[in-house]
């Protein structure tokens, strides 16, 4: 598709940008407005929404590596399914980050302290995303799709992404066959997207798997969130969605991290019920089948002690956590790599040992998705990555990352060398290094806060994943893939983040 997206003109592009922000404020493709759009305390009643960053066209991307990215989605949700089964495993990932990363040792001590008095919950959810970007090596060979990183926790933009692709759907059917005649009307190869519907379906099946209430309480599901989310409209689509169900109610209720002891007890006895009393509901009290976070991923949720008690309290309720703390550490950056990096693990044959149900092919599909991620430990493996991320030349065609999710927390390229001086060689094995994947370029136009920036772009392609296992009896009562995710940022931007404001939302049009 030579000339895709279309050469308009201004005024065409005027319109678009015109259609597609009124299309987005109809149809809650919104978050909160940031600061760059209204000044602070303009808004104390917290009544607006503005349109999220999108492209105006959908982005090309290959059909192959679209469908390699399907196809490969449920051996990713078992894989992970179960490393989150195999603590011991991620007991020595643990050691392997090491101290140094409070963080991660804080979440470890919480899982320790559960494990002692004996978890009651076994059942587990996960809605997953699992990120890619297009490879084509100099080979000539055609192109692939490799892995930027895989998200067990507070995996987002699930709920807008499905509506990006009604927007590009609606634009395609209505506004681009008359401003471009190579583009007839649905003519391009939009993939259906069904990732709000498709996440809120697996918090309804876990809800279902718990059970019925052993208190007298109902049932209800309750969002964890973080305070002033700007990226709220994401998720009350899947709030929406999971109250959409004519056959069965669940209660829908959000709860700020930092408000968790305030609003929840466990009920008394040897069952550990999560209690949540709404707020504005003093009379009502409901027993929390599935907490579903999307906060409480990075140290800033944890301010204090307090806050991890929280946390304490919630992993050794009954309640299905998507995600425990086992999934959340096995969603690290520093399983991926070792994943990458057989002969750095304990176990050469890692893959084969928690996918022994899955054919060869489909294993050798899901090792087609790695690109090379070294450790920066003391190993063979490690020793080779120190040597590149120590040198200004090197380090050029590599990222370096620490166990972090949510942006904003890589040093790219030739920052790497100067950076890794600033901390104590102990630190270093905290952190994986790896090889930058470099996508074919492609072009397209954002719509950002009204103005629209035009060139050269990224993409990357998100699958989502919904798991329902049991840890004890180890097997996966739920395994879908359901939709996905583009997400485009100018190609001058090393981050992708759209929340973070680097990115901006997308879908394919496959090629
Ligand atoms: P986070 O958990 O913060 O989202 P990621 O590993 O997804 O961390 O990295 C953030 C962003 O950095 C990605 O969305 C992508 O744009 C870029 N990035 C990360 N790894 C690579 C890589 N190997 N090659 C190219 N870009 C990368
Ligand atoms: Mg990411």
């Amino acid at each position: 598709m030579a000339d895709y997206p279309p050469g308009i003109t201004a005024s065409e592009e005027a319109r678009l940008a015109e259609v597609a922000k009124d299309w987005a404020l109809a149809h809650g493709l919104t978050v909160r407005p940031p600061l760059a759009v209204i000044a602070a305390g303009a808004d104390p009643q917290n009544i607006l929404a503005t349109p999220v960053p999108v492209t105006l066209f959908p982005s090309p991307f290959p059909k192959v590596c679209f469908q390699q990215g399907i196809a490969v989605q449920k051996v990713y949700n078992q894989l992970y399914a179960s490393i989150s089964q195999d603590e011991d495993f991620l007991a020595r990932m643990v050691e392997e980050i090491g101290g140094s990363d409070d963080f991660i040792s804080e979440l470890w001590k919480v899982h320790l302290r559960v494990k002692k008095e004996g978890y009651v919950q076994h059942k587990s959810l996960g809605l997953f995303r699992s990120d890619y970007m297009v490879h084509q090596d100099s080979k000539g060979s055609g192109p692939q799709i490799k892995q930027v990183e895989f998200n067990t926790i507070a995996s987002s933009f699930g709920g807008l992404s499905s509506q990006t692709s009604q927007l590009h759907k609606y634009l395609s059917s209505t506004e681009y066959p008359l401003i471009e005649k190579l583009i007839q009307r649905n003519t391009l190869d939009l993939p259906p997207n069904n990732s709000a519907a498709g996440l809120a379906s697996g918090i309804r099946e876990a809800f279902i798997s718990y059970g019925a209430s052993s208190t007298s309480h109902d049932k209800c599901v309750v969002f964890l969130v973080q305070d002033g989310e700007r990226n709220i409209f994401d998720q009350k689509h899947l709030e929406y969605s999971l109250q959409s169900s004519t056959d069965l109610v669940i209660p829908v209720f959000r709860l700020p991290f930092s408000e968790i002891q305030q609003h929840t007890r466990l009920a008394d006895g040897a069952g550990r019920q999560l209690l949540y009393k709404p707020p504005h509901l003093q009379a009502h009290t409901f027993e929390v089948a599935v907490i579903y976070m999307r906060s409480g991923y990075g140290p800033g949720d944890y301010p204090d002690a307090r806050a991890w008690e929280a946390r304490y309290h919630l992993e050794r309720s009954a309640a299905i956590k998507c995600p425990s703390i086992l999934t959340q550490i096995a969603g690290t950056k520093k399983v991926q790599q070792v994943l990458a990096t057989p002969e750095t693990s304990p176990n050469p044959s890692i893959l084969g040992r928690y996918l022994s149900s899955s054919s060869s092919s489909s294993l050798s599909a899901l090792v087609s998705t790695f690109t090379n991620i070294y450790p920066l430990d003391t190993s063979e493996a490690g020793l080779k990555a120190r040597e590149i991320a120590t040198d200004p030349e090197l380090s050029k065609g590599y990222v370096l990352k620490p166990q972090r999710e949510g942006g904003g927390n890589n040093i790219y390229r030739a920052a790497i060398p100067a950076f890794l001086k600033t901390i104590p060689e102990a630190h270093w094995p905290s952190y994986i290094l790896m090889e930058l994947i470099t996508p074919p370029p492609v072009s397209n136009t954002i719509l950002r806060n009204g103005k629209l920036e035009q060139g050269g772009v990224i993409c990357e392609l998100g699958i989502y994943g919904t798991c329902i296992w049991d840890q004890e009896a180890k097997t996966i009562s739920h395994n879908e893939q359901v939709g996905y995710l583009l997400r485009t940022k100018g190609d001058q931007s090393e981050e992708g983040g759209v929340a973070a404001g680097f990115g901006c939302m997308d879908s394919c049009t496959l090629v």
